[in-house]
C-alpha cells in the first residue's frame, strides 16, 4: 500500500461552494490555463482568437446546477479560489450571456460568456469522470494549444502528464490507520505530534507556520457558519430553497430542555455553513464543499457551547485531517466516484474523530468514533435535486454532525477495551460499495431524489 504523504491543506482548501469538484478544481484549470497559455510565443498568441471550454462526465451533467461554468471562467480571468471574489461570482452567474471582465493572456484579451462553455458528453472515454479541455483555437477553429485536465474529488486537479508535486518523506510512514495505531504506540509520541512531524517532513513548514494555516482554516469555517446565520431569503437556482439556519438558530436558542436545544444548534451551525456553500460564498473543503457544514457545525460547538480549549481544537482538526488522508488513499472523497457516502459520510467520521480527539486525546478512540461513524453511511447516493448541492445536501450536512456527535458519544461511552481499529475494514467497504454503486447515484442527478422530486 501507498505511504500516505498528504497535507493538512490538501485537505482543507478555502474557495467558494457549491462543489469542490464542480467549482474549485474547475477554477484552478482555468487560472492554471491562462498562466501556462501566456507562455506561447508571441506569434502564437497572436493567432488565438477563442477559447474553447468543454466539460465532460458530471461536470457536463450537473455542472451547470453547480456553477461549473461561472467557475473555469472566472478562474481563465486570473482568480485562483483562495481569493476570487464573491462580487465576481454572482456577477457570472447573473449575467451568463455577457462577457463581465476581460481574460488576459500574455498581452492578448479575449472575452467569454458563460454560456459559451460547453457541455459535452456524459460517457466518455478519459481517464476521470469530471474532465474539463480548454483550448486556445485559430479564427478556422484549430487548436493552437489546450489541455486536458482531471477534476479527482475535494477540489483536487490533475491533468494529461500529471505527476504528483515533489514532497518529503512523512517521519512516521503509514497506509492504514491499523499502522499509525502501531507507530504511536511504538513511539510513544502523542498522536498530534506525530501528525506535526510529519506534516513538517511533507511540506517544509514550519510548527508556527503549520498552527497559523490551521487557524486561518478554522477561522474560515468559523466565517462560514456566522455568514449562513445571518443570511436570509432563497438561495440561487430553481428549487427556491429558502435559507433556514438563521431560523432554526433563533428556535433552537429558545427551545425548551436541553438535548433538543443542543440538537437545534448543531444542526444550525451545519445549515448555516452548509447555506453559505449553496450560494457560491467561501467556505472550507471538509473534505469536498458539498459536505462543508458538518466540521464547522462541530468546531463551533466545540469551541461555542463546549468550551473547548483553542489548542485541543487545532488538534482535533488534525486528527479529522488524518481520517480523510485514509479515506482518500484508501477509497475515494468524491461523490462522483462513491457517492455521497465520500463526501458526507467521510465529513461526518472526521468531525467523530476531531471532537473524540479534542476531547479525549487518544488516537485509538478517535479512530474508533470514525469508524462508528462511516460504518453508518455506507452506501450513501449522490442525488441533488436537478444537480444543485441544496436538496438534499443541506440538511444531509445538518444530520451528518448530529451523526458525528452521536458516534463520539458511543466510541467514548462505551465499555474500555470493546473498541477496536476496524476503521481500514470500513474504507474497504465504501470502496467496495462505491464500485457496485451504479453510476446514477454518483453525481450525475440522474436517480434517486434528483428523479423523485423532479419539481420543488
Ligand atoms: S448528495 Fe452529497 S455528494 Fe452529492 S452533491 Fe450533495 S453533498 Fe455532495
Amino acid at each position: 500500500m501507498t505511504t500516505i504523504a498528504l497535507s493538512f491543506f490538501d485537505i482543507f482548501k478555502i474557495g467558494p461552494g457549491p462543489s469542490s469538484s464542480h467549482t474549485m478544481a474547475p477554477m484552478k484549470a482555468g487560472h492554471d490555463f491562462a498562466r501556462e497559455a501566456a507562455r506561447l510565443s508571441p506569434g502564437e498568441l497572436e493567432r488565438a482568437e477563442k477559447i474553447e471550454v468543454r466539460l465532460y462526465g458530471s461536470l457536463s451533467a450537473t455542472g451547470e446546477g453547480h456553477g461549473t461554468d461561472a467557475a473555469v471562467v472566472a478562474g481563465l480571468m486570473g482568480n485562483p479560489p483562495e481569493t476570487c471574489s464573491t462580487d465576481l461570482i454572482d456577477r457570472l452567474h447573473l449575467q451568463k450571456n455577457n462577457a463581465v471582465d476581460p481574460i488576459n493572456i500574455g498581452d492578448k484579451v479575449f472575452h467569454m460568456a458563460v454560456k459559451e462553455v460547453i457541455y459535452d458528453k456524459i460517457q466518455h472515454d478519459f481517464p476521470f469522470s469530471n474532465t474539463l479541455v480548454i483550448r486556445l483555437l485559430d479564427k478556422d477553429a484549430t487548436t493552437i494549444f489546450e489541455k486536458e485536465y482531471y477534476s479527482v474529488g475535494g477540489g483536487f486537479l490533475q491533468w494529461k502528464g500529471w505527476t504528483p508535486p515533489e514532497r518529503g518523506e512523512p517521519i512516521y510512514g503509514f497506509s492504514s490507520a491499523v499502522e499509525l495505531g502501531e507507530l504511536m504506540e511504538k513511539s510513544g509520541v502523542a498522536g498530534h505530534d506525530v501528525l506535526m512531524q510529519n506534516e513538517m517532513a511533507i511540506t517544509g513548514a514550519s510548527e508556527k507556520e503549520i498552527f497559523s494555516g490551521l487557524d486561518v482554516v478554522l477561522d474560515a469555517m468559523e466565517v462560514s457558519v456566522d455568514g449562513g446565520l445571518d443570511g436570509e431569503g432563497l438561495l440561487p437556482g430553481p428549487l427556491k430553497v429558502r435559507r433556514n439556519a438563521a431560523y432554526l438558530y433563533r428556535n433552537g436558542c429558545t427551545m425548551g430542555g436541553s438535548a433538543g436545544r443542543f440538537i437545534a444548534l448543531l444542526s444550525a451551525y451545519a445549515l448555516a455553513a452548509s447555506e453559505e456553500n449553496a450560494a457560491g460564498h467561501r467556505v472550507v473543503t471538509a473534505p469536498t464543499c458539498g459536505a462543508a457544514g458538518v466540521i464547522p457545525a462541530v468546531y463551533c460547538l466545540m469551541k461555542r457551547n463546549l468550551k473547548i480549549p483553542h489548542k485541543n481544537l487545532r488538534r482535533g482538526l488534525m486528527a479529522a485531517a488524518v481520517v480523510a488522508f485514509l479515506c482518500k488513499t484508501n477509497a475515494s472523497i468524491a461523490g462522483a466516484e462513491v457517492g455521497c457516502q465520500g463526501e458526507i459520510g467521510v465529513a461526518t467520521a472526521m468531525a467523530s474523530a476531531m471532537i473524540t480527539y479534542a476531547v479525549q486525546e487518544d488516537p485509538v478512540l478517535a479512530v474508533h468514533a470514525a469508524a462508528i461513524a462511516l460504518e453508518h453511511q455506507l452506501g450513501l447516493t449522490c442525488d441533488p435535486v436537478k444537480g444543485y448541492v441544496q436538496i438534499p445536501c443541506i440538511q444531509r450536512n445538518a444530520v451528518g454532525a448530529v451523526k458525528a456527535y452521536n458516534a463520539h458519544i458511543l466510541a467514548v461511552l462505551e465499555k474500555p477495551g470493546y473498541f477496536d481499529l476496524r476503521l481500514d475494514y470500513v474504507i474497504e467497504a465504501m470502496a467496495e460499495t462505491g464500485r457496485d454503486m451504479n453510476r446514477k447515484y454518483k453525481e450525475t442527478g440522474l436517480g434517486g431524489l434528483a428523479v423523485c422530486i423532479p419539481e420543488c
